[in-house]
């Protein structure tokens, strides 16, 4: 199946259904307005001139017209390249040369970044860039007109030409680790892993997903969009960038049943002074993932938000994203603890990073997974793509975890997070999970710093709740002590507001470590 033929499928299942709502605005769509917009794009899109394997960016905070670009370059086989809402010209110029764009679609600005200033800025640089389509302006309300006018014949010869093996859609990795990697990623990769994430979630024609994750990354747009389009299930946009208030009042008008986030979000959605006054008895479940999700937070989302089912994922851009989700009726301790099982027609084993060797049970080790979802390669980086995929097609993750004997897998933290003190390898999210446990600490992160003696040492950054004292690294220290192994304890503590971030709501740990450095010298 291909992404187009599957949404026309169920556009003719749930014709009435809401198909997407964006909440900001109050525009709505039923599956049977939202594939006549999507068909009137496409066929404007083709009487543009672009063509199947076409690169397509959208450079866009979340909107409808996001949502709609991604089902119409499906339609016609044009490759959609997601780029970063949070780039700047020099980031875009990378993007568009790298990928070879051809035609851009771009909000005009956002908040405070002039997207149309800078497209113009680095657009004489970028020989293959030939259109530039801004989201509701002349071009983009033409391309929607002359679709509705011309020949729809056109599309269904374009759509008659695809293959689910074809490629699709460029998604660009996250970036917490180095530059961000592009995924080339094919129908048959993101549509089943939409599909397969929407059937582990129980979603049918009566859910509503509250997606307040970004388009531009997997998790919006293949477990929010994607899971939805394949079940028949609303999309409902909160606001274009997260805002913790405006999701929980999505999440009460539209009776949504689902709610996405990363665990930051989902912190921040739970601290909300007006938390208690917001209706969410209609959420059902949701999905927390991206980074470590917090046992703390997994227990709080489940009883403060009545997401008895709520379900944590664990997957990467190069893998479609999703490896391994937790059931509903896994039991609870396995549902808040670790990252569930590998999902269907797919493997995962966890080997010795040295040996390659599987290693036993409840032993760490890399984690690698193979089947349907892993990606065609980084996009024109042949090299870089040997180095993540060996021959037999296994992704290397670079994730440590661990599976136990029922086949549940904990993620541990990620290779390069790793910290060696002393001869000892720690991972810093153990450290993190207890500290999570203090009252006063709303956050907590923990990296490795330079030291003369041990090799590294162990530093805490943590966020206070609202009104505590900043708490000093002999408080900490004295909280931890008895409690943790010696070596685990952190030696310095750094009290911040924020911390550095990716746009998908990922903590940079490298930016953490940089600054780490120059607060110790
Ligand atoms: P980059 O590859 O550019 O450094 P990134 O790896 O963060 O960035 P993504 O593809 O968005 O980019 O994220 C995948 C990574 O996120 C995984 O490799 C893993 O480290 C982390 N991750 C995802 N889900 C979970 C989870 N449930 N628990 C722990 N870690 C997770
Ligand atoms: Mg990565």
């Amino acid at each position: 199946d291909t992404i187009g033929d599957n949404l026309d499928r169920t556009a003719k299942a749930y014709p009435e259904r809401d198909a997407l709502v964006d909440h900001a605005t109050g525009r709505r769509w039923t599956y049977r307005e939202f594939v006549a917009d999507v068909d009137a794009l496409a066929v404007g899109l083709l009487a543009r001139g672009v063509e199947k394997g076409d690169r397509v960016g959208i450079w866009a905070p979340n909107c409808p017209e996001w949502t709609l670009t991604q089902y119409a370059t499906a339609k016609i086989g044009a490759i959609l390249v997601n780029i970063n809402p949070a780039y700047r010209s020099h980031e875009l110029e990378y993007v568009l040369t790298q990928a070879g764009i051809s035609m851009l679609i771009a909000a005009k600005e956002f908040k405070t970044s002039d997207y149309e200033g800078m497209i113009r800025e680095v657009r004489p640089r970028c020989g293959a860039l030939t259109d530039v389509v801004i989201i509701g302006g002349e071009h983009w309300s033409a391309l929607l007109d002359d679709g509705r006018k011309a020949d729809p014949a056109a599309l269904s010869r374009a759509q008659a030409a695809l293959g689910a093996d074809d490629p699709i859609n460029i998604q660009y990795t996250s970036g917490t680790t180095g530059f961000p990697k592009g995924a080339t990623l094919s129908h048959h990769n993101i549509l089943n892993n939409g599909f397969f994430v929407g059937e582990l979630c129980g979603y049918t024609e009566e859910d509503r997903i509250c997606i307040p994750v970004p388009f531009y990354h997997c998790f919006g747009m293949v477990m929010g969009n994607l899971a939805a389009t394949t079940h028949g299930a609303c999309m409902v946009i909160p606001a274009p960038s997260f805002d913790p208030k405006r999701t929980l009042e999505a999440v009460q008008a539209e009776r949504c049943t689902s709610l996405y986030g990363v665990p930051t979000m989902f912190i921040a959605e739970l601290a909300d002074p007006d938390f208690d006054g917001y209706d969410l008895a209609s959420l059902r479940t949701g999905i927390m993932a991206g980074s470590p999700c917090p046992v703390e937070v997994m227990k709080q989302v489940i009883e403060r938000m009545g997401m008895a089912e709520v379900a944590i994922c664990y997957g990467m851009t190069e893998t479609s994203p999703v490896s391994t989700q937790t059931r509903a009726d896994d039991s609870v301790e396995r549902r808040v603890s670790t990252v569930g099982r590998v999902g269907p027609h797919l493997e995962v084993k966890i080997v010795d990073p040295e040996t390659g060797l599987t290693v036993p049970r409840g032993t760490p080790g890399e984690l690698c997974t193979r089947g349907y979802s892993v990606m065609l390669g980084y996009w024109n980086q042949p090299e870089k793509t040997a180095e993540v995929i060996d021959a037999a097609r296994w992704m290397h993750t670079g994730d440590v975890a661990v599976m136990d004997d029922d086949g549940y897998v904990t993620i541990t933290g990620r290779i390069k997070d790793m910290v060696i003190r002393g001869g000892e390898n720690i991972y810093p999210r153990e450290i993190e999970e207890f500290l999570y446990t203090h009252p006063d600490i709303l956050d907590a992160q923990v990296i490795g710093v330079p030291d003369a003696k041990y090799g590294e040492e162990l530093m805490a950054w943590v966020r206070m709740r609202d009104g505590a004292e900043p708490i000093t690294a002999e408080a900490l220290r004295a909280f931890c002590t008895g409690r943790l192994a010696h070596f685990k304890i952190p030696r310095y503590v750094h009290v911040v507001e924020d911390f550095p971030m990716t746009v998908t709501g990922k903590i940079r740990k490298v930016e953490m470590r940089e600054k780490a450095v120059e607060l110790l010298d």
